[in-house]
């Protein structure tokens, strides 16, 4: 079998000599000022080994892939209730799109475009205050790494604040047709909030495990989901977590992944790893180009798809 070391550290290799990476997201004044350059990779197997490169320990805005752990809790919270307000298709347009609420009465087409993220985060947050809100969030990251030591950027919360004007329109509008039950202003406050939790690829790579081993944590065994559920989200991320870039990705890489404008992607292969890329550098469409370059060649020269 092709060692997987060998191959991990080819691709930081020759993604560190990439003279084209993307451009940063700029709408997040704050996410402006990260280093293009960066390049971090890391694979967890089912024995617990991390294997990795380049800037795997460094801390980066999971901004979207966040979207993964808010929809896990919720569904936690409410089953499959989530479903009357939110659906499950791929959206084909921007992530932050809104020109599909009006004509679907302000239900969003699937739980990671920002509009359904919003309806995620504020099934979070009813019975909550934000603050509780946002230390559930946190404790279940804690929870399924063993990492206490994960956080918010509080910098890079305040920045998208500042400037969130198009999820303050989005949310203002989802709550004209009744799909959010608590104050926008305290659903915005939390979806900014845990958009800003900043991690590093290891730590990525830890969390995203139960997704590949059916829901549960392969080391100790105990379960933190349904399989069923696990599959779901997989199914979702396959469609939907790469927005209007979902059928690309599908195509190039095979698996499914969910990425964030931080440049973080995240991937699933049944069975085998959790893998967590970052590079700040977007495509047209906001997923990490090098990243998605990085999980091509991975998955291609590893033989990893869910297609067989
Ligand atoms: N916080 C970002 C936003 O709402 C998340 C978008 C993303 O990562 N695609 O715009």
């Amino acid at each position: 079998m092709t060692d997987l070391r060998t191959v991990v550290s080819e691709i930081a290799q020759e993604m560190a000599g990439r003279s084209e990476r993307g451009t940063v997201a700029h709408y997040i004044p704050e996410l402006a000022c990260v280093d293009p350059a960066r390049f971090g990779i890391a694979v967890m197997l089912a024995d617990g080994t991390q294997i990795a490169a380049g800037d795997c320990d460094e801390p980066f805005s999971i901004q979207s892939v966040s979207k993964v752990f808010t929809l896990t809790l919720a569904l936690g919270k409410v089953g499959d209730g989530l479903w009357r307000s939110v659906g499950r298709e791929p959206s084909g347009n921007a992530f932050n799109s809104i020109v599909q609420l009006e004509q679907e009465q302000g239900r969003p087409r699937n739980p990671f475009i920002n509009a359904g993220a919003l309806v995620v985060t504020d099934t979070i947050l009813s019975g909550h205050q934000p603050r509780e809100a946002l230390g559930e969030i946190l404790r279940f990251l804690h929870f399924i790494t063993g990492d206490d030591g994960i956080g918010i950027d509080e910098a890079v919360a305040a920045s998208e604040k500042q400037t969130g004007y198009r999820n303050a329109a989005l949310a203002n509008y989802m709550k004209s047709f009744g799909v959010l039950d608590n104050p926008v202003a305290h659903v915005l406050g939390v979806y900014f909030h845990h958009c800003a939790i900043a991690m590093s690829c290891r730590q990525l790579a830890s969390a995203t495990r139960y997704l590949a081993f059916l829901g549960r944590n392969p080391d100790t065994g105990h379960s933190v989901i349904s399989v069923e559920r696990a599959r779901r989200i997989n199914a979702l991320m396959l469609t939907c977590g790469h927005y209007d870039g979902s059928g690309e990705f599908a195509f190039r890489v095979g698996l499914p992944g969910k990425s964030g404008v931080g440049g973080g992607i995240i991937a699933v292969v049944p069975g085998i790893a959790s893998v967590a890329v970052w590079s700040p550098g977007l495509d047209p469409v906001g997923n990490s180009r090098l990243g998605t370059e990085a999980l091509e060649m991975l998955a291609r020269r590893m033989h990893w798809s869910v297609f067989g």
